[in-house]
């Protein structure tokens, strides 16, 4: 190789060079602009992932605050219903007070049209006044009474109840007459006059102290059958007595002074009207008259004539 050939090799060598720097230059510059997009995309990734995060905590923010209110108007709502159903309540009971308040009205206006004596238990040491006059007083159909024992009266409302009574012994076959009703403080006192001058001092135990305020209300019968005639003991022993033990709660009549009884001397003639409900509850509780507190047997007036 000459001198000229050796000078065209290194030119082209040179070229060559050249060439290959540019190319590494040029390859240098996209490298690096990629890696510069690449950074760039990289950064914009982050910015976005970040409002991204943002809008979805906006978003839970949102729903909460939405959650809430809607939890706040459901309590509201609630709350509105149930002051409803208060009020609706409160008008309910308000109406049950009205017509209760009605209703107590109608038994206290009952009760104190009700003479509270009718149901007085009476003793030696307390008795009915000595003035006291029944208010509403009738006389008894003579066919009730016992031949030559004269008129007899008896408390009005109670007088249907007493004349059911012996009708309905009768027909049953049960013969009963009445011997005394109403007896006012004068006959009382002329009967306990005669019996003192039969009994002497012996008079007190029976006939006059107690049994007599019964008679003075107009509401206690004595009453016998025809074998019998009277006042006596021997009563007890007759069908008439089984009949009335048996049926006179049904017509609310009873026995004040039942045999073995601690108040009084035992008459198994001298029944007294408490009332169909009052009798009827003492019959089951085969209790008497007596020995029933006086507050409870009190409970009982409203219902005396019904
Ligand atoms: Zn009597």
């Amino acid at each position: 190789m000459d001198s000229s050939q050796k000078t065209t090799s290194h030119n082209f060598l040179y070229i060559f060079w050249i060439i290959l720097g540019f190319t590494f230059l040029g390859a240098g510059y996209l490298i690096w602009s990629q890696y510069q997009q690449i950074v760039f995309l990289h950064n914009q990734l982050i910015l976005e992932q970040a409002s991204t995060t943002e809008a979805i905590l906006q978003l839970t923010t949102d729903k909460d605050v939405l959650t809430e209110k809607l939890n706040q108007t459901e309590t509201i709502l609630t709350e509105t219903v149930d002051r409803l159903n208060a009020e609706r309540d409160r008008n309910d009971d308000f109406e049950d007070q009205i017509s209760q308040l009605a209703g107590t009205v109608g038994i206290l206006d009952k009760v104190a049209k009700t003479d509270p004596e009718l149901l007085q238990k009476y003793s030696k040491v307390y008795f009915l006044n000595e003035n006291y006059i029944p208010a509403n007083i009738k006389k008894i159909s003579d066919k009730y009474i016992l031949s030559n024992k004269g008129d007899q009266y008896f408390q009005g409302n109670a007088l249907t109840f007493l004349t059911r009574m012996i009708d309905s012994a009768a027909k049953a076959g049960v013969d009963l007459k009445i011997i005394s009703a109403y007896r006012s403080f004068e006959t009382q006192s002329d009967l306990k006059g005669q019996y003192s001058q039969v009994y002497g001092t012996g008079a007190n135990t029976f006939s006059a102290d107690q049994g007599y305020s019964e008679h003075q209300l107009g509401t206690a019968v004595d009453l016998t059958d025809p074998t019998v005639a009277g006042t006596f003991l021997t009563f007890k022993d007759t069908e008439a007595y089984a009949w009335l033990q048996k049926n006179a709660y049904k017509y609310g009549f009873g026995l004040s002074y039942p045999e073995d009884n601690t108040f009084y001397i035992f008459e198994p003639w001298h029944w007294r009207f408490v009332g169909v409900d009052l009798a009827t509850d003492l019959h089951r509780a085969n209790a008497s008259f007596y020995s029933w507190d006086q507050r409870k047997i009190d409970g009982y007036l409203v219902s005396l004539f019904d």
